[in-house]
């Protein structure tokens, strides 16, 4: 019993030792005292605290050698002491420490025999470190005291837990501060009396003031608009602003009183009771600047748009006036060319076909006149081009045709010039084709015609291809004429182009044709190019898009196909031979007695009316004497009443007969407006003697049919 008690005196002698050496020191302080405290109270000679980190690392916090305690001293936690202490939970080893553990260099300079100590763990359990009594002879007793240990490693896991949770703090309070005054955005967190609670650095750089002034300085000072914003948008609840974290864009005073273009973000959040509210602020000078600078831009670039808007519709005007000034020219002329043709064509009728000075005159007439037609229909087809108004019809038609008849055509001027002028088409080249054959026919006219116009000997030669693959129509006139300067070749697409002064002298023209040419190709989807060798000729070559026609369509459509061919007029004339009553409505005396002649001669008897409302009388009261006129022919453009107006109010009367439209104007549009205004039909002015009395013929007949029904 003695015994006992002298051990427990002992035992609590050592422990308030330890107490008294410990006991005043905390933080970085305690683990050294421990140390010294602990090989006390275990009467050995060393004593250490150890951490134990990751990746198998046993860190010395504090080694006791027996006179100073050393930190920072590591080493593995694998086959040392510490780990076997680990594992059972105390461990003491009474001599051989060094041969037992021969790889942990620590004990080897220590010259540790014996060895004792116990795991150091957190109240849940987690392992912190390892507390330690080392000797440098065989362990005492007193070392032997595993309560002492155990008590000793507790309080020394409060210590070590308080540690790393320090560590832990400072790492994420730096960290903290890392990120804020990384950002480029200002950062305050203001108390709710506006005082500002913190601020990064770039809050002393956007308010140009360091910390001292911004700490003391309050919110008004610095966002003077903020409160009223923010009350603004959150309804007249600026709290309600924050709570939504809401963004907003004023200006903020710096130090100096200067305003800066600020966008903010407010939030709010509650610390230890107390509720603050987060403001970040972002300098937008620069953005504001930029888009300033943007909206000019965009200012002068809608000025600029609308000018050349203005100037576009002014332009656009100006060409429609063009083409409407040529559109009328053209008529006004055309118009009395149809009496200058049509006599012409009388004349040369009723004088005998044996040459003499009169029918070389009369010739040269219907010659010339043919050619102003011809520069009076390039003029107007150009401005038609240029003012987007031509229109392009898709028709079956034949290119095979086209190509002969214009051939065919132009046949004549080539034998004239002792030039062979050959044809040859492709077998692959299809019978029918979707296309505008007046157009196509334009085309091949002014090619073939230029290569014949431009070649005083050789030959010209079209050929006809067909690409399958591409569906493309080739058209190639190649001749052996007198060829194309290069400079000229650059340039031959453009209007009003000719070789040179003296050719044009030498061989007539307007300069037109190419242009109008390139763009009719262009219009009906096709391109055209040229090639030249002065003094050895040029090649033109024309690609078109080719869609096929089923024949089926094509057979319904046979009768109403393309283009009349030429030649045989007086052939075609005899055959035309009819009879029946004409109504002319026409307001020209000249072109009255064109067609009159025209019609008395094919058999039929003729009434003029000389304008719309005359003709409307003379309709109506014939017809109400039962004799009503087999067809009418209607001119359009007539003053007092003009055709489409008398047409209507025929019809509006209840007159069934045929009317054909006499018309200037060939535009599908113009046809139209015929058909609309009630004709049954259209002949086109000057006057196509064929065309128009096989019109009237048709439509006589179809009358004559009505009456006999
Ligand atoms: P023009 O009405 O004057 O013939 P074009 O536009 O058809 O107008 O032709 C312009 C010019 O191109 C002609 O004046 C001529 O100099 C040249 N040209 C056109 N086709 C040929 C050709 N086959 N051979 C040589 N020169 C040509």
């Amino acid at each position: 019993m003695k015994h006992r008690s002298a051990k427990t005196t002992k035992g609590e002698e050592r422990v308030r030792a330890l107490l008294e050496q410990t006991a005043s020191a905390s933080g970085e302080a305690f683990f050294p005292a421990l140390a010294r405290g602990l090989a006390r109270a275990l009467a050995t000679r060393f004593a250490a605290v150890c951490a134990v980190n990751e990746g198998d690392e046993l860190e010395y916090l504090a080694l006791f050698d027996g006179e100073r305690v050393t930190r920072d001293v590591r080493a593995r936690m694998t086959d040392s002491p510490a780990e076997r202490a680990v594992e059972t939970g105390w461990y003491s080893l009474s001599d051989g420490a060094v041969d037992e553990f021969p790889r942990h260099a620590i004990l080897r300079e220590l010259g540790v025999r014996g060895w004792v100590g116990a795991p150091i763990r957190s109240l849940d359990g987690r392992l912190l470190g390892v507390l330690c009594a080392m000797h440098d002879h065989p362990l005492p007793q007193a070392a032997r005291d595993r309560e002492l240990l155990a008590s000793s490693a507790a309080r020394c896991a409060t210590e070590l837990a308080q540690m790393r949770f320090s560590a832990a703090l400072e790492a994420s309070e730096a960290l903290t501060r890392c990120i804020l005054e990384s950002m480029r955005d200002a950062i305050l967190v203001l108390r709710s009396d506006g005082s500002v609670a913190f601020h990064n650095g770039a809050a002393c750089e956007l308010f140009r003031a360091d910390g001292f002034w911004l700490m003391r300085a309050r919110l008004p000072e610095l966002l003077p608009d903020l409160e009223r914003a923010a009350a603004e948008l959150g309804d007249g609840d600026a709290a309600e602003s924050y709570r939504r974290r809401a963004s907003l864009e004023l200006t903020a005073k710096t130090k100096e009183g200067d305003t800066v273009h600020v966008a903010v973000t407010i939030g709010v959040f509650e610390l230890g009771g107390a509720e603050l509210r987060t403001v970040v602020v972002r300098n937008i000078e620069r953005r504001r600047r930029e888009e300033q600078r943007l909206r000019g831009y965009a200012r002068a670039l809608e000025r600029a748009n609308s000018d050349l808007e203005r100037a576009r519709r002014k332009a656009e005007r100006a060409a429609a006036a063009k083409t409407e000034f040529l559109a009328n020219m053209s008529h006004e002329i055309r118009t009395p060319m149809t009496a200058i043709l049509g006599f012409t064509d009388i004349l040369l009728e009723d004088t005998p076909t044996t040459a003499n000075d009169k029918v070389d005159a009369l010739r040269t007439i219907r010659r010339n006149g043919a050619y102003l037609l011809e520069i009076l229909n390039g003029i107007l087809d150009f401005s038609k081009i240029e003012a987007n108004r031509l229109e392009i019809e898709r028709l079956p038609c034949s290119p095979r045709r086209i190509a002969t008849d214009v051939v065919e055509l132009l046949r004549p001027r080539a034998d004239e010039k002792h030039v062979v002028l050959a044809l040859s088409i492709a077998d692959t080249v299809p019978d029918k084709l979707l296309s505008d054959p007046v157009r196509l026919r334009q085309v091949l006219l002014n090619l073939i015609g230029n290569a014949v116009k431009f070649t005083p000997a050789g030959q010209v030669e079209v050929a006809l291809r067909f690409d399958a693959l591409d569906q493309t129509l080739e058209l190639d006139v190649a001749d052996t004429g007198i060829g194309i300067e290069s400079e000229t070749l650059a340039q031959i697409f453009e209007p009003f182009r000719q070789g040179d002064s003296s050719m044009t002298r030498r061989f007539g023209g307007t300069g037109l044709g190419l242009a109008i040419t390139k763009r009719l190709v262009e219009r009906l989807g096709g391109a055209i190019t040229a090639s030249s060798e002065p003094g050895r000729g040029s090649l033109f070559r024309v690609r078109l898009p080719a869609e096929g026609v089923d024949m089926e369509r094509d057979a319904a459509e046979a009768l109403g196909e393309d283009t009349p061919s030429t030649g045989g007029l007086r052939a075609a004339l005899r055959g035309l031979r009819s009879s029946g009553r004409i109504l002319v409505v026409e307001d020209g005396p000249d072109n009255q007695r064109v067609i009159r002649h025209v019609l008395e001669r094919s058999g039929y008897q003729v009434t003029i009316a000389e304008n719309g409302l005359i003709g409307v009388e003379l309709a109506l009261s014939a017809a109400e004497e039962g004799t009503p006129f087999g067809v009418i022919l209607m001119d359009v453009q007539m003053p007092v009443l003009d055709g489409y107006a008398a047409t209507r109010q025929l019809r509006d009367q209840g007159y069934s007969g045929p009317i054909i439209a006499l018309t200037a104007h060939a535009l599908p549009s113009e046809r139209q407006r015929c058909l609309e205004a009630g004709c049954d039909a259209f002949a086109t002015k000057p006057l196509e003697r064929v065309a128009l009395l096989e019109t009237i013929a048709a439509h006589m007949q179809k009358a004559t049919e009505g009456d006999s029904r």
